[in-house]
């Protein structure tokens, strides 16, 4: 232990501790977002019919091959078909039935001509009209064929498909009106050291309001999952004990903040070698080098130190893949954006950096462009509030040269999107 380990070698040790939760069922809308835990079957062909892709006439094509302006083809209308209501009869030589959109096709009948270019002899267009063609009608026009979407018993979606609006259509026309999702992830979140106050109290000299809590519950649910606050401990071993142990015993994944800088008062990290087990306490990486991940009474347990950015980082790079992949999620990291950086980023450290950085198009070229916050202070919100990408800056590089294209992490974007 005490060796700084790569962030992709991080990453793998917390994906290897979490796996998929138990799936449960909700209704096919409030999947909305969330990736499927089994294929959707539909019970039916989609659609079960052929049916009208138009409001107008089924003919037989056959009956307007000849039709053209100067010698149109007139038919007898011999039933019409409106929602609900199904002509029964087969459509003979001479005939024609009206027809509205998604009505079937009646026996008899392969080609729909639509309302507008038909001309209505004796009557309203329904059951002893004439109508007349002025064009042929090939074979299947506005026709849609049944088993078009899917045929009984194929998936219409699959597990691991997040589930868009129109897949939740999908879903109810396949007779999925319910599905199965894994359930969201209770993430327990404490707040640790003694100068830490509530939000709602105005801080004391050397006090400071607890932002890590709020920031990292945002971030929870902002990942699928579901948080719940265990409350702030101060720097002493039992009260820290009794939380952390508290949230385990109800969680399934817990999250705390400061207290892990193993300053004279850091007993987190010392508590989970103690009841659980250790894997890693240093990253290769900043903001967020002193970052510990363990079981802890075989909950997965991630310790972030308090500065707020770092928190935040931290979070962002090792628990969001985790709680996503909890839910189910195969995407598992977020896109990753070349673009032409404004100034000069030093880098003095060999650690990796991910700068708080801003990316967005030049008005006038088109071309992306990022710039840095202008401090990349740990202490800082308002700067991860306004940054939609973190710049990286790998391990053995000493930064980056104004003009030069560079890797940003798109922390505004959902993983899996293509750019
Ligand atoms: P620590 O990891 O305990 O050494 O904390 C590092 C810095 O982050 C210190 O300046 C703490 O006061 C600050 N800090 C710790 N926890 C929080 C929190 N919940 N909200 C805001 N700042 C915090
Ligand atoms: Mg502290």
């Amino acid at each position: 232990m005490e060796q700084m380990i790569a962030l992709e070698r991080a990453q793998t040790i917390v994906l290897d501790h979490v796996r998929g939760l138990e799936p449960v069922a909700v209704a096919c809308w409030q999947a909305l977002g969330l990736p499927l835990a089994q294929d959707a079957v539909t019970d039916i062909d989609l659609s079960p019919f052929a049916n009208s892709a138009m409001d107008g006439y089924a003919v037989r094509s056959a009956d307007l091959a000849a039709a053209t302006p100067a010698a149109p083809v007139t038919l007898a209308v011999v039933g019409h078909e409106a929602a609900g209501h199904v002509f029964e009869g087969t459509v003979g030589g001479g005939e024609a039935v009206r027809i509205m959109t998604g009505a079937p096709m009646p026996e008899g009948a392969n080609a729909v001509v639509k309302y507008e270019v038909v001309e209505v002899l004796d009557g309203d267009g329904n059951e002893g009209s004439r109508a007349v063609f002025r064009a042929p009608a090939p074979v299947g026009d506005n026709v849609r064929e049944a088993g078009l979407e899917a045929h009984a018993g194929e998936a219409v979606m699959h597990a691991g498909e997040v589930v868009t609006a129109a897949g939740a259509g999908l879903l109810a026309s396949a007779g999925c009106s319910e599905v199965f999702v894994r359930r969201a992830p209770r993430v327990g979140v404490i707040s640790l050291g003694t100068e830490i106050v509530p939000p709602d109290a105005v801080p004391q000299r050397g006090q400071i309001r607890d932002a890590n809590a709020s920031a990292l519950m945002a971030s929870v649910l902002a990942a699928g999952a579901d948080p719940q606050f265990f409350g702030i401990a101060p720097d002493d071993e039992q009260a820290i004990c009794s939380l952390v142990l508290e949230a385990a015993a109800s969680c399934d994944f817990v999250i705390t903040s400061g207290g892990a800088s193993a300053g004279d008062y850091d007993y987190v990290t010392a508590l989970v070698r103690r009841e659980g087990e250790v894997l890693f306490d240093r990253i290769s990486m900043r903001p967020g080098k002193a970052i510990t991940f363990g079981m802890l009474r075989g909950v997965p347990f991630l310790g972030l130190s308090g500065n707020p950015a770092a928190a935040y980082v931290g979070f962002e790079m090792l628990a969001r893949p985790a709680l996503r992949k909890m839910r189910g999620y195969r995407e598992l990291a977020r896109p990753v954006q070349y673009a032409r950086v404004e100034h000069d980023v030093p880098k003095r450290q060999e650690r990796r950096f991910y700068n708080r950085a801003r990316v967005g198009r030049d008005p006038l070229t088109g071309e992306l462009a990022v710039r840095e916050a202008h401090s990349q202070n740990s202490a800082l919100l308002g700067t991860l509030h306004h940054a939609n990408c973190l710049l990286m800056v790998p391990e053995g590089m000493k930064g980056y040269a104004a003009g030069d294209e560079v890797p940003c992490v798109r922390i505004d974007i959902d993983e899996g999107t293509v750019l």
